[in-house]
């Protein structure tokens, strides 16, 4: 049985004191419901800017709610101004790292190998990679989606010497930021094919133990259609994240 995951990717939004505003709200829903002997059936994980990790460690940890960095370098250290590695998302308090999101593959010309290394310096590192894959607009309506996906995973997933769990994310690009989703009948596809390229790749088992998350406009008015698809394990909330009450009105429609 896979245990739903909801993720939080704030992308380059809040100062401290928004951020540490947001992780303290979401906390203190997550106390509530302990209280009231009702936590949420799934795991939640929040993505901060970088700066904010060390900021929000301890009220996340209190909460057990996982922090996750938005990207990772590939290589463990060195000449690399402005990144910032696996290990140093680790000892920050991280244990998930976002590799691959189309935002970085579109503005910084990240590529599925890139993706590939990235992921694996992170398992290396102690961490569970969320690897991001989804089509264009142009590639759907080229019929070319699944080409597309599969692709991306099979390039993207790390190389199949290295252990650890790894989360897919299929985010269609065309959905993301913009209010359109998908619909569960294309959802449900796509990540049945997922879980097939995986299955291919790293055998029944452990397809049948990844988790899949869907990611792109997912909104508290959606998030029980989507949460509710076959193969949905999850989802990957980007502006709904940044809103305490949505970001947990998606967590509890798990
Ligand atoms: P969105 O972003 O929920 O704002 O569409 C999702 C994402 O980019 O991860």
């Amino acid at each position: 049985m896979r245990r739903k995951l909801i993720a939080g990717n704030w992308k380059m939004n809040g100062l401290s004191r928004d951020g540490l505003a947001l992780a303290e709200a979401l906390a203190g829903k997550l106390e509530e419901a302990r209280l009231a002997g009702t936590p949420p059936s799934c795991d939640l994980l929040i993505c901060p800017p970088f700066v904010l990790l060390p900021i929000l460690r301890s009220t996340a940890s209190d909460a057990e709610i996982a922090m996750g960095g938005q990207d990772c370098h590939a290589a463990e250290s060195g000449a690399h101004t402005g990144d910032t590695s696996a290990a140093m998302l680790a000892d920050v308090g991280c244990s998930f790292v976002l590799v691959g999101h189309s935002e970085r593959r579109q503005d910084h010309g990240e590529r599925s190998k890139d993706v590939a290394a990235k992921a694996s310096t992170a398992l290396s590192a102690g961490l569970t990679p969320v690897i991001c894959v989804g089509e264009t607009r142009e590639e759907r309506d080229a019929g070319r989606a699944l080409d597309v996906i599969e692709s991306q995973v099979r390039d993207s997933l790390p190389s199949a010497g290295g252990s650890g769990e790894v989360v897919l994310a299929y985010e269609p690009v065309w959905a993301i930021g913009t209010g359109l989703t998908a619909t569960s009948a294309d959802v449900a596809e796509v990540h049945g094919a997922i879980r097939k390229v995986l299955a291919d790749l790293r055998g029944d088992a452990t397809a049948q133990a990844t988790r899949i998350l869907y990611g792109g406009s997912v909104k508290p008015a959606n998030a029980a259609e989507l949460l509710g698809t076959a193969d949905v394990d999850g989802a990957l909330v980007g502006g709904a994240s940044l809103k305490a009450e949505d970001f947990w009105a998606i967590a509890t429609a798990c």
